[in-house]
């Protein structure tokens, strides 16, 4: 399927939303991602595609990709992707992904690091739109004071007094941070998206903290280091 340029938004240095209206029905839920196809010479040994969170909410009737743009080492899918102009379109197929936020009676830690946030994103709208309270805590580290979504972000905080935000600028999420935010440790499910070194050392350590594997789920994003 073909989806087709519509805008683009700077969110902050370095990080851009494309949003793009497809040419035929599509269906995600929130937290789901999209495989791309963008054909470009040359391509680098990348190659021509990638993956992408659906950033936007199913509500929102558009998909928005949003993505951060290296400062070196920047790959040739990233340049023709920066170089897309509106009215341009792009490939897609494959809607896939279960980073599905279905229990409302559970509460939740969700756990973003940097661009990881998108699903978040997408999920925290789209409870918004159906009126729903979720019960969260959200651990958002981001490596400036540059924060992607801040305002929408804090928009969504007030609208709900169960969900809480808690911004760490420029450091780790550490064994601290994740206590403070359960204080009990077996009680919540722990979501957590991010640079794929950053979500595996979480992961790890949840483990040794003692949290049941089973309350956690993970959206790992490849090529990323844990400071992106
Ligand atoms: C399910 C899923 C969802 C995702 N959602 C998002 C999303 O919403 N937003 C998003 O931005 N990304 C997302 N990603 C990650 C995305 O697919 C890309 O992997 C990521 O954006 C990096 O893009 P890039 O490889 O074009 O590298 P660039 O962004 O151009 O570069 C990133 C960094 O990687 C280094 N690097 C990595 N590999 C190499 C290499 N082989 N050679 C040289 N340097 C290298 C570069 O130096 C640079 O610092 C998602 C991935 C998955 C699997």
């Amino acid at each position: 399927m073909r989806l087709i340029l519509k805008d683009r938004k700077p969110e902050v240095p370095g990080v851009e939303s494309f949003i793009f209206e497809p040419k035929e029905q599509l269906f995600w839920k929130a937290g789901q991602f999209l495989h791309y196809v963008l054909h470009h010479e040359p391509t680098d040994d990348r190659g021509s595609d990638r993956w992408f969170t659906v950033a936007s909410a199913p509500s929102e009737g558009h998909v928005m990709l949003t993505t951060r743009f290296a400062e070196k080492n920047e790959s040739s899918f990233k340049k023709a992707l920066k170089g897309l102009k509106i009215g341009e379109a792009i490939e897609v197929s494959d809607v896939d992904g279960d980073f599905l936020v279905e229990n409302m009676d559970a509460e939740y830690v969700f756990i973003a690091g940097g661009i990881g946030i998108t699903p978040f994103r997408s999920i925290l709208k789209e409870l918004e739109h159906a009126g729903k309270k979720i019960h969260a805590t959200l651990l958002y580290s981001n490596r400036d004071e540059y924060i992607p979504y801040k305002e929408e972000l804090d928009a969504l905080d007030a609208n709900n007094p169960h969900l809480k935000i808690v911004y760490i600028v420029g450091g780790r999420i550490d064994e601290t941070a994740i206590r403070k935010a359960a204080p009990e440790l077996q009680k919540p499910v722990f979501y957590i998206s991010g640079p794929e070194p950053m979500v595996n050392a979480l992961n790890n350590m949840l483990k040794g903290m003692g949290v049941p594997e089973i309350n956690f789920k993970g959206d790992w994003f490849p090529g990323y280091t844990a400071e992106d």
